[in-house]
């Protein structure tokens, strides 16, 4: 099997996170790759913007969120829930730290990795930079923890897994109608 290099990227302090407020717990075994999006945080944002899209989600994350009537809808958390996000043009930023359980996929946070694709991708697919980051990602991430590929999932399909998981849309039609390609993509990766 081709060994895969490590894609560049974009550390935690390249983009000024902030640092965890509380104890997080550690990741069992790796076994899911479960994918998002971020809907219209991210959306459009490219370059340095990028940057501040992700440091955004990361406060978002990190704040209790409350509804009209103001009850409380989203506790804190105690770091951005993603381990790693993508932005439109293509850039890979590192999330929360990988040895930690993230809070993106409930029911089975404690063995997934969280990626985010910074968009809406309810109508419209990945863009080309995008996909090829995604696909350079999963398959490190595929080889590293020896994923299956029938393992990398949107996070709609978490609730068929585990009935504790939220129905949800994420990561929208277009993007999840993408999932099959982009396995068939990181196998051609890992094969070529
Ligand atoms: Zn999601």
């Amino acid at each position: 099997m081709k060994i895969i290099s490590k894609p560049y990227i974009i550390l935690r302090r390249d983009w000024n996170a902030r640092n965890p407020t509380d104890k997080m717990n550690y990741l069992s075994k790796i076994n899911y790759l479960v994918i998002h999006h971020t809907t219209f945080n991210g959306d459009n944002k490219i370059g340095e913007y990028a940057k501040e899209a992700v440091l955004d989600i990361q406060k978002y994350h990190m704040s209790k969120k409350y509804d009209n009537q103001g009850n409380l809808i989203k506790n804190k958390w105690a770091d951005i829930g993603y381990h790693y996000l993508i932005s439109m043009d293509g850039q890979i930023f590192q999330g929360r730290d990988i040895n930690f359980q993230g809070a993106h996929a409930y029911g089975l946070n404690d063995k997934s990795i969280g990626i985010a694709l910074l968009g809406n991708f309810s109508h419209k697919e990945l863009y080309p930079s995008q996909m090829r980051s995604l696909v350079h990602l999963l398959a490190l991430l595929k080889q590293k923890y020896s994923t299956p590929s029938t393992n990398i999932i949107g996070h709609r399909d978490v609730i068929n897994l585990n009935p504790d998981g939220t129905i949800t849309e994420c990561p929208g039609i277009a993007l999840y109608s993408q999932l099959s390609m982009i396995r068939s993509s990181v196998e051609n990766l890992l094969s070529s």
